[in-house]
């Protein structure tokens, strides 16, 4: 999975815009239609082909002009989203992958001084805990 460093909210109306080079490099277009579906903690956007068909759990929802697609309100709800969640976007093969994106310490819940580590958030004070380990 590859990380694309973007982070991107929810709107107010449950869209979120993908990225226009995301959009270029998969050659996802206005009025495309998006299969959404859930898995291990992450939402899974893709290209939806009929002739591939559809995994039972999926929702397929339109890509609007500005390449913004709603996120089912089933799929966030299934996720503990809350209003207007900051997404990272990641690419993994022809797919768009969105995970929530916390401001928050992995380790304790702190929301100062966060960096990235390995893709997970984490505080400069246990940073420097784990340095010492
Ligand atoms: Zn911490």
């Amino acid at each position: 999975m590859k990380a694309t460093g973007i982070i991107r909210r929810i709107d107010d109306l449950g869209r979120l815009v993908f990225p226009i080079e995301i959009r270029r490099t998969l050659g996802i277009e206005e009025g495309d239609k998006m299969e959404i579906y859930v898995t291990d903690n992450k939402i899974v956007c893709k290209k939806y082909v009929p002739a591939m068909g559809q995994a039972t759990t999926s929702i397929v929802r339109p890509l609007d002009a500005l390449g913004r697609t709603v996120i089912p309100m089933e799929l966030r709800k299934m996720l503990s989203l809350p209003l207007k969640a900051a997404m990272q976007i990641f690419v993994e093969g022809d797919a768009i992958v969105l995970k929530e994106y916390e401001e928050k310490c992995v380790f304790c819940g702190s929301s100062a001084d966060l960096m990235d580590f390995k893709n997970k958030r984490i505080c400069a004070v246990c940073k420097e805990q784990l340095s010492k380990l």
